[in-house]
């Protein structure tokens, strides 16, 4: 969230502009794609339980449609700012760009905390939300989902009151909804899945066997639970995973050298990724400050938490062992560390292309209501890993060829495939 030194939306603007810059795009294009298109920032009168009223600040901002309708995530988080949600909603312009699904890029946010809250109270903030908000959403505008301490729950009680404001069902205008009431198998594990698709194919091009690798995890939320899942699956040893601690309001390094047990460390987890310190430490783990999950001596990092975790500063601490990062959550590398993590040889998958498994669920999820017909797991898993397996062979075959960072090529095709879209609307 907001640190004091890194501001995401400057680092997504910072990203932009070098791109833009190498493309040689027209100054029109430049300023339309380089802020968001419409920006809503509201207020949310809560009554709690205890007869009060409380007020959240909310916001959902639409960064770009010219590819489809706008598509990403509602955040929950106490340090939740503007220009947050403003990276995030640029950025998920260029996810759906990399995956080449019709959507756009937007982001929402509310500042709360809702550990404290019961789910009465969680109901009402969801619904207060979508009152404010509802003539800027609709499956045409602009389709919410889960993210950072949200959750299908949460995705289908602002749809219930979409519907109840509108009339009728409109189970296209969120996605991340509970199986069974418009909800596609396999959105709950498709992020986590996606990036582990992606890690196996860059692991393939490089000649290295999954089975022969180890991984250092940052967030065991549902990102980092089914990549770790999905990987250790293939044969990968998950060492090390860090995630927040909301009781000691602080993060704790969870480290088993033989390998962490994913399935019992999800039976001591709660809700929102928290691992229970003190079960974990009696099931054998150490328990390190949060901040060591970055030296451990793996050849795998991947960060599934927040934005702004890799800095220069920290940058040191990355053992010589560590040969790919593989970017689950968004943004978690500042701009100033890539030139860095370049020197040092090592790969990076970048955030958009490596985490879009999430929405190109949705994107499936939306489909499905569409047709009110849905598939089964296995149908969606493979469509899942073939659209990923895409996106990562055309970013690969790009930075090879041009002998491109990563990251600039995912850029290079996603800013293309939205600026031609600008441009054959006649906008740009
Ligand atoms: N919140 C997820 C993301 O950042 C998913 C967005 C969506 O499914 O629309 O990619």
């Amino acid at each position: 969230m907001a640190t004091s030194v890194y501001n995401p939306f400057e680092s997504a603007q910072e990203q932009f502009d070098k791109i833009a810059e190498l493309l040689e795009l027209d100054s029109g294009t430049r300023e339309l794609l380089r802020q968001p298109m419409l920006e809503t920032h509201f207020t949310i009168p809560v009554k709690m339980d205890d007869g009060s009223t409380k007020v959240f600040k909310a916001f959902r901002i639409r960064h770009n449609d010219a590819r489809g309708p706008a598509k990403g995530g509602i955040r929950f988080h106490p340090l939740e700012t503007p220009d947050t949600v403003r990276a995030l909603s640029m950025w998920m312009t260029w996810k759906c760009a990399v995956v080449d699904i019709p959507l756009g890029g937007g982001k929402g946010g509310i500042i709360c905390d809702p550990h404290n809250f019961s789910a009465a109270e969680q109901e009402r903030l969801c619904r207060g939300y979508v009152r404010q908000l509802h003539a800027q959403l609709g499956p045409n505008l602009d389709v919410p989902a889960p993210d950072v301490m949200t959750n299908g729950q949460h995705m289908l009680w602002m749809l219930d009151e979409y519907e109840t404001i509108f009339g009728g069902r409109y189970p296209s205008m969120i996605t991340g909804k509970p199986v069974g009431m418009g909800g596609s198998l396999g959105r709950t594990e498709a992020t986590g899945y996606g990036v582990i698709y992606v890690l196996k194919n860059l692991l393939r091009e490089m000649n290295i066997p999954v089975e022969s690798t180890t991984v250092s995890l940052q967030g065991f939320g549902n990102v980092g639970e089914y990549a770790a899942r999905m990987y250790t699956e293939l044969g990968g040893k998950v060492i090390a995973i860090s995630c927040w601690n909301q009781a000691d309001a602080k993060s704790y390094t969870f480290k088993k050298e033989s390998g962490c047990d994913i399935e019992e460390l999800v039976g001591i987890k709660d809700s929102f990724g928290g691992i229970d310190k003190d079960k974990a430490s009696a099931l054998g783990y150490e328990v390190l400050p949060g901040e060591d999950w970055l030296k451990q001596d793996v050849d795998i990092l991947i960060p599934a938490a927040l934005e702004n975790q890799i800095t220069p500063t920290v940058f040191p601490d990355i053992s010589s062992t560590v040969k790919i990062i593989c970017e689950a959550s968004n943004g978690p590398t500042t701009p100033d560390c890539d030139a860095l993590i370049r020197k040092r040889g090592i790969t990076l998958l970048p955030d958009f292309l490596c985490n879009a498994g999430g929405v190109t669920c949705s994107y499936f999820e939306q489909v499905q209501c569409s047709m009110n017909y849905y598939w089964d797991k296995s149908e969606v898993f493979e469509k899942l890993e073939y659209c990923m397996t895409k996106a990562f062979s055309a970013v690969y075959k790009l930075s090879v060829e041009k002998n491109l960072y990563m990251r600039d090529a995912a850029y290079i095709i996603s800013i293309n495939r939205v600026a031609e879209a600008a441009k054959l609307r006649g906008w740009v």
